[in-house]
């Protein structure tokens, strides 16, 4: 099996069969395809070409990287991350003959796939589990998995996961890798059946293409349900967009390995000096440091980190919805997806995500402490006049 950077390289130039023998993959932007003389459907690699609703050269290139990178069976494209997560539900949950079966769902993750499991669940009757954090020991139809949880970055052990659902005959162990990417984790070499991405945050990384994806451990009946959801649900990419992802993917271990190392540095070098500046409970969370603290979701510091977000605060970061592009992102989860004066907030008001970009960390880090020194200063100012 080829490593990441040769595959990366190598399936976006894999354009050999091409007539033209060009070097980069062409963009088809076709819709339909022409049957020969005998009637017969052309081939294209391992697809038969009909309509491109199921069936797009540029796509399935994505895709055929993907699934190597994956070390997966099969993979497929959506036009968003949330298209992909509802042909999960459809191909696993709505699959499955038990009527009494439920799904898992971790008691922290990204908000819209909660919410998503929530209502497509409540919809059709069936039980929802929120686990936090062991996985309940009963046969689920679903078990999803976010690690690290977006945007607490909780870790949880895949293998612990995957070893309690096997036990109670759980049916579909689903991992959403956003976060992580093939990189830095392969889900589906711990037993796991259906590893999910948002491919509009680092698999595509330049922030101009809403993409999902699904790779499979197995072509099993559950897969063929996946595909016929796609098909039928429509949830289709383009092949502009397939074009920009293979394109952004390019580089992806090249993004990942540098935000990785920036990141890493600027978690240390901040935590140092938020102590130094504010002893009492600042933190932070980074799975890579070593600090043994949960989050209280009290609103401690909420001033604090609410004055950092207006863009020109932090000097180059900027105060936008995402993550896992190659510019720099600062956000307050909290006013984007809690209701005011909500009384648990899932989201701790005083954390700010922030996504490292590619930019020099020296200068992200001093526009982070800059950022706060401003608004420490506005805080403490407002508490003395009042
Ligand atoms: C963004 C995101 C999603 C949703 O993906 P879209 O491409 O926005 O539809 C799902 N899971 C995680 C962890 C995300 O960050």
């Amino acid at each position: 099996m080829l490593d990441h950077g040769t595959l990366l390289v190598r399936g976006a130039a894999d354009a050999a069969d091409d007539p033209t023998r060009s070097v980069i993959q062409p963009i088809y932007p076709s819709t339909t395809y022409a049957r020969d003389d005998a009637h017969e459907l052309p081939r294209f690699r391992d697809r038969t070409l009909c309509y491109a609703r199921p069936d797009n050269p540029s796509v399935r290139a994505c895709e055929r990287t993907l699934r190597d990178l994956e070390r997966g069976s099969d993979c497929a494209l959506f036009s968003s991350g949330m298209a992909a997560v509802n042909a999960v539900l459809e191909g696993a949950v709505r699959g499955t003959s038990d009527a009494s079966s439920f799904a898992c769902s971790p008691s922290r993750g990204y908000f819209a796939v909660r919410a998503r499991i929530r209502e497509w669940c409540a919809a059709r009757g069936v039980e929802v589990v929120e686990y936090d954090p062991d996985v309940p020991g009963r046969k689920a139809a679903l078990v999803w998995v976010e690690s690290p949880a977006n945007p607490t970055w909780d870790v949880m052990d895949l293998e612990q996961v995957v070893a309690v659902a096997r036990a109670c005959d759980a049916g579909c162990v689903c991992v959403d890798s956003t976060v992580l990417t093939p990189i830095c984790t392969k889900p589906l070499s711990f037993g796991v059946d259906v590893v999910m991405h948002s491919a509009t945050k680092y698999l595509n990384g330049h922030g101009d293409v809403v993409a999902g994806a699904l790779v499979t451990r197995e072509c099993d009946d559950r897969w063929q349900r996946i595909l016929h959801e796609r098909k039928l649900g429509g949830a289709t990419m383009g092949s502009m967009d397939a074009y920009l992802l293979s394109r952004g993917m390019r580089t992806l271990e090249l993004r990942v390995r540098r935000q990785s190392e920036s990141a890493m540095w600027i978690a240390h070098e901040f935590e140092q000096y938020l102590r130094s500046r504010i002893p009492h409970g600042a933190i932070v969370l980074y799975p890579g440091l070593q600090t043994d603290t949960t989050v209280e979701s009290k609103n401690a510091h909420y001033d604090i980190v609410n004055r950092m977000c207006p863009n020109g605060v932090c000097d180059y970061w900027t105060c936008a919805t995402s993550l896992g592009g190659f510019e720099s992102l600062i956000e307050h989860r909290y006013s984007v997806e809690c209701a005011p004066g909500e009384k648990e907030p899932h989201v701790p008001g005083g954390l700010l995500r922030l996504s490292v970009g590619l930019e020099t960390k020296e200068d992200l880090l001093a526009g982070l402490k800059r950022g706060f020194d401003i608004a420490l200063m506005d805080v403490v100012g407002a508490s003395v006049a009042t």
